[in-house]
């Protein structure tokens, strides 16, 4: 039916956040408009101007929504979609829609406050979440889904965070892969990244396009280390943790060194309301999980339980941490510190000799985050300026996102089927440097798609 075919870049396209692609298949009639994500940009001031830009599209003439995982920078914006007039089928994998939920849910909170800051309307309201909900269905892996315009979607396990997918669209034998966010496999809880066959055209991300991780081999044993070294120096160990993913992986890594006595047994606060709820998911949804987590699960061990771990979901639960002695361990959100209930924690605990702060994930810049990685002797939360005299310690073999290599390893084994490759959700430096190298390497046709481009594939 479609004489032309083009893929419109309306986010995460020379950036990070805001991931957003729509493939348009015209021919005779109406034009079918698939849409992969839609989500939030995400970062200081400049991104709230960008999450209320009208769309490049209209929403209503959109078809179906595919969504690649739960992570607000690619489900945020859902709510808005619906709310300016999208009624098609949204289709996740069971957790992605369990915790997209949670999260649009949970990013309320933050909009309501910066929408009254900037006395502005609020971008999406509860009902127009509970009105997405609706129109959401979920699918398993590796399944095909019919949709308009003869394509058939399959969502391949992308290793990334629980029921993450790259979505892979096909039609007439030709293929158009989105990558979503790919894992950093072997991660410890989840399958691998499922292989793709095919790739007519890739659309693929690029967070660390241009850097290798160093630690992924030792991650553990890091951490086995760093909490020993916090016992012994009998402070505080406060560690900054992303709800999704970081904090099960986290948790789990614990649960392991206690249950081996790698480690003593110390109080564990999980100090995120949101973290909890997401904890509850993984549960629920341990058929994701990979083999050794299964196997260990089999066996008996409840591996989000050990002695001395509380979840405390209550204020004054979380208040009454800073009332049980050192030493002990405090995960927290947010992964950035740039919010959450991680702030009064260092505030009590980044004056303190004998507390650590460990940081497990990307910290961007201008985040408090990024500030205490890059050793600054005092950092703001709000207007509270605190000084840093507790130790400050990296494990970045946790990133929940491949590596330069693994990306490039990603793409090898198909690029003899691929007609091109668009990197997407990377910081123009790191997108660029993957072209280049799939370019040299490959010989493959490589590019970074700017906002707003509009693409003809052959599709
Ligand atoms: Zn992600």
């Amino acid at each position: 039916m479609a004489d032309k075919t083009t893929i419109g870049f309306y986010g995460a396209s020379g950036m990070v956040t805001g991931s957003n692609f729509l493939v348009t298949l015209s021919g005779e009639g109406k034009p079918v408009k698939l849409m992969v994500d839609c989500g939030l940009f995400q970062c200081e001031k400049v991104c709230d101007e960008k999450n209320r830009e009208p769309f490049l599209f209209d929403p209503r003439e959109v078809d179906v929504l595919l969504v690649t995982h739960a992570h607000l920078d690619h489900v945020g914006r859902i709510p808005r979609l619906i709310k300016e007039g999208f009624s098609g089928a949204i289709y996740s994998t069971a957790p992605t829609k369990a915790m997209a939920e949670l999260i649009m849910t949970d990013s309320m909170g933050v909009l309501r406050k910066e929408a009254q800051a900037e006395g502005k309307e609020l971008l999406y309201g509860e009902d127009d979440v509970e009105h997405t909900m609706a129109l959401w269905e979920s699918v398993p892996y590796r399944e095909p889904v019919e949709l308009p315009g003869g394509v058939t979607a399959v969502f391949r396990d992308a290793g990334h965070i629980l029921g993450s997918a790259m979505i892979e669209l096909s039609r007439n034998g030709k293929t158009v892969v989105f990558s979503g966010d790919l894992g950093n496999s072997p991660a410890p809880l989840l399958h691998d990244t499922d292989t793709i066959e095919r790739a007519d055209y890739l659309i693929m991300e690029s967070v660390y396009g241009d850097r290798d991780h160093e630690d992924k081999e030792s991650r553990k044993h890091l951490l086995e280390d760093v909490i020993e070294d916090a016992v012994s120096r009998g402070g505080a160990l406060v560690i900054p943790a992303f709800s999704i993913e970081r904090t099960q992986e986290v948790l789990a890594e614990i649960n392991d060194l206690v249950e081996h006595k790698k480690i003593p047994e110390i109080p564990v606060f999980v100090d995120s309301p949101l973290a909890i709820k997401v904890t509850e998911i993984y549960k629920k949804n341990t058929g994701y999980f990979n083999k050794e987590t299964t196997a260990t699960i089999k066996s008996g061990d409840d591996i989000f339980k050990f002695p001395r771990l509380h979840f405390t979901m209550k204020r004054e639960e979380s208040q009454a941490i800073a009332h049980v002695p050192n030493p002990k361990i405090i995960m927290a959100g947010s992964g950035m510190s740039n919010g959450g209930r991680v702030v009064e924690h260092h505030k009590r605990y980044l004056p303190d000799p004998k507390s650590t702060v460990l940081l497990v994930g990307f910290q961007a810049a201008g985040t408090p985050g990024r500030m205490l990685q890059e050793g600054a002797k005092e950092v703001m939360f709000g207007d509270d300026t605190v000084p840093v005299r507790a130790k400050v310690v990296t494990i970045h073999g946790y990133s929940a996102h491949k590596d330069a290599s693994a990306l490039f390893g990603f793409v090898e084994p198909v690029a003899d089927t691929i007609k091109e490759v668009f990197l997407v959700h990377g910081e123009p430096k790191s997108a660029m440097f993957l072209a280049q190298r799939l370019r040299d390497y490959l010989g493959l046709s490589a590019r970074v798609p700017q906002h707003g481009d509009v693409v003809d594939i052959d599709f």
